[in-house]
């Protein structure tokens, strides 16, 4: 009997209309999903946490970093094999990086929710978490990391993105495409995430800022960012890493005065690369931006909160962001 644990954070999954005005709101329970589910997982002990009932939306770094920690204590349990944490799917692939980036060992760790709230009549919520628990209880899911698993697919958490608002397909993971699928009472597996390490914070820095940039855009905001004691800039730069001149300066002040920038890109797929002079990318990496590789600025900003969190992990950053970012 394979015991998995379900962590409930609250999302659309366990969302449906309510109160006077009938906003659909995270209400439902554990207990609530459990009995929703039309497969009786047999073989399988679910055994329920309610840590929270929020949407995604409203969740920040340190409430991600409870949830990581919260994943840490079942896995650490010798009679639990697994974690499954229905979340809200807006932010979904950024608790479920962090966790990557934070868990050890090879237990499997998986992440789910849903498109469709609960009380639609083609709800998409249970079949993600009965495909969910499965997964979590198959051996092929061991040291894969924190794995999104949606709409009978499953995802490296480094990977994935959301990537439509409302259809139930959405999540992807772009050129590097599914770790494999869950058909029915089948797992298959078609690849391994080969670019993994966890670390072991006693906390995370939660002042690391995002910034995208737009045709135009000047260096306004990151300079009132860099003087507002935000601690890491990360900025999705256009094509290989690239913004106006004027923004390059100002990134080679602020990382003088010992803030780090970190240069994305704002295409969906690619690497980011220094190739471009005339106060391009080439100028940027000159004046200390440190280029993230295909990490998004979403995940490239989790990363980043965590290696601040280290000791040494101010010093380490470059280092790491060139690992994860591949
Ligand atoms: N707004 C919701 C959330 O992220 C959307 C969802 O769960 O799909 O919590």
């Amino acid at each position: 009997m394979a015991r998995i644990q379900l962590i409930t954070t609250g999302g659309t999954i366990a969302s449906r209309p309510g109160g006077a005005k009938a906003d659909v709101v995270a209400e439902m329970t554990g207990a609530d999903l459990k009995a929703s589910l039309h497969d009786s997982l047999e073989g399988i002990d679910l055994a329920i946490d309610d840590f929270c009932r929020v949407g995604s939306s409203a969740i920040d770094l340190p409430l991600a970093f409870s949830i990581a920690q919260r994943i840490r204590f079942h896995l650490a349990r010798p009679d639990c094999d697994g974690v499954v944490v229905t979340h809200g799917t807006d932010t979904m692939e950024e608790s479920a990086f962090l966790a990557d980036l934070l868990i050890e060992g090879d237990k499997p760790v998986v992440f789910t929710g849903a498109q469709k709230s609960a009380d639609a009549p083609d709800t998409d919520g249970p079949r993600n978490i009965a495909q969910s628990v499965r997964l979590a209880a198959s051996p092929l899911a061991r040291g894969l990391g924190a794995l999104v698993c949606f709409e009978d697919e499953f995802h490296a958490a480094r990977d994935v993105t959301k990537t439509h608002t409302s259809r139930t397909d959405t999540f992807r993971s772009g050129e590097h495409g599914k770790l494999g699928e869950v058909d029915g009472t089948d797992v298959i597996l078609h690849r391994r995430p080969l670019i993994r390490r966890t670390y072991a914070p006693a906390r995370i820095e939660t002042e690391v800022e995002l910034v995208k940039l737009g045709l135009g855009t000047g260096d306004k905001v990151i300079r009132y960012l860099a003087a507002s004691g935000t601690k890491a800039i990360v900025i999705e730069g256009f094509g290989r890493g690239n913004c106006r001149p004027v923004v390059t300066e100002a990134i080679g002040e602020i990382v003088a005065g010992g803030v780090p920038v970190i240069m994305c890109s704002r295409c969906p797929e690619g690497r980011v690369k220094p190739i471009y002079g005339n106060g391009a990318g080439k100028d940027v990496e000159r004046n200390g931006g440190v280029f993230a590789g295909d990490l998004t600025g979403v995940k490239a900003r989790i990363l980043t909160a965590v290696v601040l969190g280290l000791e040494d992990g101010p010093a380490r950053l470059r280092e790491e962001i060139a690992y994860h970012g591949g």
